[in-house]
């Protein structure tokens, strides 16, 4: 095996390399599956990346059908076309193939085709997971194609309640996905400024992590070294989408934050997603634009902290004032903008992302519990550009 190239066994089993989407097939057969169900985000579909991939596993004598029929933001109504594509076909296990929107899906769809109750039921409140049929969920491999949300490793899927005009989160550990590949290979093509956002969402991700307060030294661990492949790695994946080095360990980093975020998210994530909801913006650009007003708020409680990752990082410049300065230059050098006013977004709803924000799942892991009217101070300020 090349230096780049490794089969892990944490947090699930992941095979990653270039190259590697060939051990496809092998893989469905590994967990029992003749008749896969590939499901992708319709921007995929025709290009040669999918049809490929299906006619890989055709050539391998897996009857693999192709479903492409959900949105951005993945609503309800798709995961239920999902599972109705699912019986038609009479699939035995699902392939979820491409961003965080139809990884997300697809693991939903897994769970979906062998429960009763409906989706909403399994809503990640309390102890709601248990009322899952364990028995009924398919099998998935995961195969991510952006490297950023880190689906591929998490047990939980966002899906959009649409006619309520809420994100709401459903969870089952076993929708951790039991095989994940990581080729690079997948994510060349993806475009400067969407690897750009993609991978501040991945470092908001180790970050957050790093900085909620909950006791989880493991997830800590993870998160110090995630930033640091996001640090050296994806201004070489924006600069250059065909280096596989940059593009193999943006991927890791990816799943390293989704896996350190089982230690908790914090305020950017709780102001990006009603923003998300409200501006249909994308979720790793909110998070980039957001970064340093929540960590200028969060100074105090995760100066500590900021200090001890900055000697790791070897920045140039010491201290929780190094990291933030490295954090405006990494922005500024990938062609993110420092006020939310330049995505379109005004404060006149500042009062209701407050509310929003603090009533966000996320808001829980921040290191200092802000109420709504700061919230709502700090997205003014990040609308404004005032730091
Ligand atoms: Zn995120």
């Amino acid at each position: 095996m090349s230096a780049l190239q490794a089969n892990w066994n944490y947090p699930t089993a992941i095979r990653t390399g270039a190259g590697r989407i060939r051990e496809l097939p092998e893989l469905c057969r590994n967990l029992g599956m003749r008749s896969p169900l590939l499901i992708t985000d319709p921007g995929l579909k025709s290009l040669p990346m999918v049809q490929d991939t299906v006619a890989l596993c055709r050539d391998a004598g897996l009857q693999c059908g192709l479903f492409a029929d959900i949105q951005g933001n993945p609503t309800g109504e798709n995961v239920e076309a999902g599972v109705a594509a699912y019986r038609a076909g009479g699939h035995d296990g699902v392939i979820a193939f491409g961003g965080g929107s139809a990884l997300d899906a697809a693991k939903a769809v897994a769970l979906m085709v062998g429960q009763d109750r409906p989706l909403w039921d399994f809503e990640d409140v309390g102890d709601n997971w248990t009322r899952v049929n364990e028995a009924g969920m398919a099998p998935v491999v995961a195969v991510p194609t952006t490297a950023g949300t880190g689906s591929e490793v998490g047990r939980a899927s966002v899906i959009t309640d649409a006619a309520k005009h809420v994100k709401k989160i459903i969870f089952h550990p076993r929708m951790l996905p039991a095989l994940v590949i990581l080729d690079p290979e997948l994510t060349v093509g993806l475009p400067p400024p969407i690897t750009a956002a993609t991978g501040m969402d991945a470092l908001s991700h180790n970050l957050e992590a790093l900085c909620s307060p909950f006791y989880h030294p493991l997830a800590e661990g993870i998160a110090v070294e995630g930033i640091r492949l996001v640090k050296d790695y994806l201004p070489r994946a924006v600069a250059d989408g065909a280096d596989i080095e940059a593009r193999t360990q943006m991927l890791v980093a990816s799943s390293m934050g989704a896996t350190a975020f089982q230690k908790g998210l914090g305020g950017m994530h709780a102001l990006a997603h009603p923003l998300g909801a409200l501006y249909n913006a994308h979720h790793g650009l909110l998070n980039a634009i957001l970064m340093p007003y929540v960590l200028k708020a969060n100074r105090e409680a995760i100066e500590e902290r900021i200090t001890r990752l900055v000697r790791y990082l070897d920045l140039s410049e010491p201290g929780f004032d190094g990291f933030l300065n490295w954090v405006l230059a990494l922005r500024e050098s990938l062609g993110i903008p420092h006020a939310l006013s330049a995505i379109g977004i005004n404060d006149s709803d500042a009062e209701r992302v407050g509310a929003m924000a603090v009533e966000d799942p996320s808001a829980g892991g921040n290191p200092v519990a802000f109420d709504a009217g700061q919230y709502a101070e700090l997205f003014r300020n990040a609308v404004h550009g005032r730091l």
